[in-house]
């Protein structure tokens, strides 16, 4: 901090510009986990050397704490310098690593660049704009580097604001689920239901899931997130035994993010205890069995023996391997809305559509259209097999009570 204060004040008088990187190496905890804080340390100080071989005599190299260097450039000449130097650092970390008689993986880093005084006037702007660059450069997909920008401040803003709304919303009450019908197509009744998660901004209003959803996996808040979902969602369905609702099936969506949740099963089992479990089915995608797939397909097999059913999300977006069908028992396939758009007028979409349906018919699952809404289509998958539709030409997803009023009315029950 003293050395850029002087950087600040002296360039202040010169008006000249003077860059910051702010480093962080990647996976650093994995050497002192697997390794030992003996070799992490010896790591330290030989990136700490590295980074001292690969800059220029009037360049400052200091170690801000753990993993996190801050490496400061005081002169140059054009942006191109900052990039050679960068470049440099990044090819002295990607030796691999000698250290005592032991050869390790090279190592690498993510670093975000900050240029004086565009990027900050005083020290810790300069310091906190390079370490949001830096984290932007780790979302890159680490050994990047990233320059600081002010629309990528907003960003971050902009993320920090959505982490404490839901932090907020889960303390006060303030995540709701909205249900959204599933209709037979032959009887034209409301079945079941999917519940979708809304966040209410008491500023802004109904925040869409899009807007929170891969933020909260990106950031873990999707685990206590889930387990609200997944009680109010059994709340909900327990509300509904002895009414005439008593007969509607609830789906839940469970994110990959989820899955890495130890308690993910335990929570399930407790609360599934207060309804009859054939009450809650549990939309995947794909993506689920993507990684982890032993162990997932553990926890898959472990839910469905609790007598919940599954059904497969999204189906046509992602890989649609069969094999996914054959191996996990799933119950039912939602054919994507992407496919649905065009199946009126499209021959390639009705062709694969009528094809998902025959295999889903042939290994004995019940297929739901996702995203219907128009009449055309309703037609044109009447003359199908699949049983299920769901989509704005039902309804979009209702709260609670506006739910329950649709499904009676739709039932003809008032
Ligand atoms: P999804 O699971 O594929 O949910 C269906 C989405 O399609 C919902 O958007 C629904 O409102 C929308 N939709 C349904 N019918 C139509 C239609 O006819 N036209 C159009 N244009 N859209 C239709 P929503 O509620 O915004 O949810 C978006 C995504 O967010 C969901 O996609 C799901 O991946 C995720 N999500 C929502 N709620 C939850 C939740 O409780 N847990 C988890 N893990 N993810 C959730
Ligand atoms: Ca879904
Ligand atoms: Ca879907």
């Amino acid at each position: 901090m003293e050395k850029i204060n002087w950087f600040i004040s002296k360039n202040k008088r010169s008006k000249s510009r003077f860059a910051i990187i702010f480093l962080d190496i990647d996976n650093f905890k994995n050497i002192n986990d697997t390794k030992g804080h003996d070799i992490g340390d010896k790591v330290l100080i030989h990136i700490s050397k590295l980074l001292l071989g690969a800059v220029r005599e009037n360049d400052v190299v200091s170690r801000i704490g753990g993993d996190e260097f801050v490496i400061v450039l005081p002169e140059f000449e054009d942006d191109m310098v900052i990039i050679e130097v960068v470049q440099r650092i990044k090819d002295a970390l990607s030796k691999p690593l000698k250290l005592d008689s032991n050869i390790y993986d090279s190592i690498t880093a993510s670093m975000g660049l900050t240029i004086y005084p565009k990027d900050g006037e005083d020290a810790t702007t300069l310091l906190k704009n390079a370490d949001i660059a830096m984290y932007k450069a780790k979302e890159l997909g680490k050994n990047n580097y990233h320059f600081f920008t002010d629309s990528l401040n907003e960003i971050i803003q902009e993320k920090v604001h959505m982490q404490k709304l839901m932090a907020n919303a889960l303390e006060n009450g303030n995540f709701k689920l909205f249900f959204q019908p599933k209709v037979d197509i032959k009887t034209s009744k409301i079945v079941s239901c999917e519940a979708l998660i809304r966040l209410i901004d008491p500023k802004e209003g109904l925040v869409p899931p899009v807007k929170f959803i891969p933020l909260a996996e990106e950031s873990g808040f999707i685990i206590p997130l889930g387990e609200w979902i997944i009680k109010e969602a059994i709340r909900d369905i327990k509300s509904w035994s002895n009414t005439s609702l008593s007969k509607v099936k609830v789906s839940i969506n469970i994110s990959a993010v989820q899955f890495r949740d130890k308690k993910l099963l335990e929570t399930i089992k407790e609360y599934i205890e207060y309804i009859d479990a054939s009450k809650l089915d549990i939309e995947l995608t794909e993506s689920v069995l993507m990684s982890n797939f032993d162990e997932n397909i553990r926890i898959i097999n472990k839910i469905k023996e609790l007598g919940i059913s599954l059904s497969l999300d999204d189906f046509g977006t992602g890989y649609s391997s069969l094999s996914y069908l054959k191996k996990i028992p799933f119950d039912t396939i939602k054919i994507d809305k992407s496919f649905i758009d065009d199946i009126e007028y499209d021959k390639q979409e009705k062709l694969f559509v009528n094809m998902i349906i025959s295999i889903a018919k042939e290994l004995g699952l019940s297929v739901v259209a996702e995203g219907v809404e128009t009449k055309g289509q309703l037609k044109y998958l009447k003359g199908t097999e699949c049983e299920i539709y769901q989509g704005f030409l039902c309804s979009k997803p209702l709260p609670k009570e506006e739910f329950e009023k649709l499904f009676l009315l739709y039932n003809g029950m008032i």
